[in-house]
C-alpha cells in the first residue's frame, strides 16, 4: 500500500498529481512537497511490514515513500545504518545518552544516498531520461551512481573547489561533470533555477520535491530503534539542509500516524566561516541572506554563503521544533574527527560537524545530561583525504622492517 497521493505547494497550497515529474509549483513557482493520505493508514501494519523486510534497507518503508504502483525500488544497499551508543565520546561531552547515526556506511559513503535512492527511483518510474544536479561532491557522486543504475543520463555541476577524488567518483559512475566557477552560492542557484524552469529535470535539494522523502527515513529508523520514541535532540550538519528537513518531515509523519507522541528538537550545524543560517536564526529571521566565505573552512560539504531559497524550510523546522542552528570552527571539526575515530567512525570534516557542535552544547545550555541525543555522521573520512591527514596524529616514526629492530622497539615500549 503506497500512501503518497499528491504534490503540494508550500506557498499557494495548490496540489498536483504524482503521475508526472514536477519541480516547482506550476501556479506560483513555490516549492513542492509530496503529500500522503495517512488518515486511513494502520500504523501497526506499516511497522510490521517494515520489520519483516530488512533486506530492503530504507525501501522497507515503501508504504511511506512515493514509489509508483508496480515500480521496482532502486536499491544499492542504502538505509538501516547503525545507531551506535558511544564508548567515551558521550561521557566526554557530558551526554551519556548520546547516539551516533553512522551514515558513512552508505553505498557511496554519504547520507546523500537516502535521498537519491528514492528521488532517482521515482524519476525512473516516471520515465525521466536525462537529469542534472549541482553538488559540492557527495551529492554528485550519489546522484551519478543511482542515475547509472537507473539508466538516466546524468550531468553534475560540481563546485570548482571540490576535491579531485569527489570529482573522480562522479565521473567513475559515467556522469558528465561540469566544474562550476562562481563568486556566491546565489549564482549557482540562479543557474540551477533557470535550467529547471526551462524544463531540465533537476535533483537539487528542495527544487526537487522527492529527495527529502528519502532523507525522512532517518526518522523511521531512529524511532524504530528507540522503541517508537523520538530522541530529545537530533543534530545534523547543514549545507542546503535537506537532511535536517527530511528527517523533520519523517518525525512529523510518525506523530501523525500516532507512532510517536512528541518531536525532537532539530539542531543544524554550519561552519563559522560561512554560516548564513546561524546568523538568520540568531536574528530570528525566517529567511537567510548571504554570510561569510565558503572557501575559509575545511568543511567543504556544508560550506555555502547562501542556502537555496533562503533556507526557509530548514529555518521553519528549527523554529517549530524548538531547536537551533549553531556554528563550529575548523579546530572543533578536527577534534570531533579524532573523537569519532576513537569510536571507530571515520568522518570527513563536514560530517563531524554534528559531533563538533556537542563539544560546547552543555556549556551553551541547549542540551541537558538526561537528553537522548542523536548525532548524524553524514560522510566518510576518505571523501576528503587531505583533511584526514590534517586531523590525524602523525605516525610514531619510521623504522627498518628488521625483526631484531622491531623486537627491540616493542620491548622497550616505544610504540
Ligand atoms: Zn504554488
Amino acid at each position: 500500500m503506497n500512501l503518497a497521493t499528491h504534490y503540494k505547494c508550500d506557498d499557494c497550497h495548490a496540489t498536483f498529481s504524482l503521475d508526472k515529474p514536477a519541480l516547482l509549483c506550476e501556479a506560483c513557482g513555490g516549492l513542492l512537497e509530496i503529500g500522503y493520505d495517512l488518515g486511513p493508514a494502520d500504523p501497526r501494519r506499516i511497522t510490521d511490514r517494515a520489520a519483516a523486510r530488512r533486506d530492503l534497507g530504507l525501501w522497507r518503508w515503501s508504504d511511506l515513500l512515493p514509489l509508483p504502483r508496480g515500480a521496482e525500488p532502486l536499491y544499492l544497499g542504502e538505509g538501516d545504518t547503525p545507531l551506535m551508543p558511544t564508548r567515551r565520546l558521550g561521557r566526554h561531552v557530558g551526554l551519556p545518552n548520546l547516539l551516533i547515526k553512522n551514515d558513512t556506511l552508505m553505498p557511496t559513503g554519504s547520507f546523500k544516498d537516502r535521498g537519491f535512492s528514492v528521488a532517482v527511483g521515482f524519476a525512473r518510474a516516471l520515465d525521466v531520461k536525462q537529469a542534472f544536479t549541482y553538488s559540492s561532491g557527495n551529492a554528485g557522486a550519489s546522484f551519478a551512481a543511482y542515475a547509472a543504475r537507473a539508466g538516466i543520463e546524468a550531468t553534475v555541476l560540481v563546485e570548482d573547489v571540490a576535491n579531485e577524488s569527489k570529482i573522480a567518483a562522479i565521473s567513475l559512475s559515467g556522469a558528465r561533470v561540469l566544474r562550476l566557477r562562481y563568486r556566491s552560492s546565489l549564482e549557482i542557484f540562479a543557474g540551477v533555477s533557470a535550467l529547471s524552469e526551462a524544463g531540465f529535470y533537476c535533483f537539487v535539494n528542495f527544487i526537487n520535491p522527492v529527495r527529502h522523502e528519502g532523507m525522512k527515513t532517518y526518522a523511521y529508523e531512529i524511532c524504530e530503534a528507540l522503541g517508537w520514541r523520538a530522541p530529545d535532540v537530533m543534530v545534523h550538519p547543514v549545507g542546503t539542509g535537506g537532511g535536517l528537513y527530511g528527517a523533520w518531515k519523517g518525525f512529523r509523519e510518525l506523530r501523525e500516524l500516532g507512532l510517536i507522541d512528541r518531536l525532537p528538537k532539530m539542531v543544524g550545524v554550519q561552519p563559522a566561516a560561512s554560516a548564513p543560517l546561524v546568523r538568520a536564526f540568531a536574528e530570528g529571521k525566517p529567511v537567510a541572506g548571504r554570510h561569510g566565505d565558503a572557501n575559509k573552512t575545511v568543511a567543504q560539504s556544508i560550506a555555502g554563503d547562501a542556502p537555496i531559497q533562503g533556507g526557509s524550510r530548514v529555518l521553519r523546522a528549527v523554529y517549530e521544533s524548538g531547536g537551533r542552528v549553531v556554528a563550529v570552527d575548523d579546530n572543533d571539526l578536527f577534534e570531533a574527527m579524532r573523537l569519532l575515530g576513537e569510536e571507530g567512525v571515520l568522518a570527513e570534516p563536514s560530517a563531524a560537524a554534528s559531533t563538533a557542535a556537542l563539544l560546547r552544547a552543555r556549556a551553551q545550555g541547549w542540551v541537558s545530561e538526561s537528553d537522548t541525543v542523536v548525532s548524524v555522521v553524514t560522510g566518510g573520512a576518505l571523501k576528503q583525504p587531505s583533511a584526514l591527514a590534517q586531523a590525524a596524529r602523525p605516525p610514531a616514526g619510521t623504522v627498518q622492517a628488521d625483526p631484531a629492530e622491531l623486537l627491540r622497539i616493542f620491548r622497550e615500549g616505544l610504540v
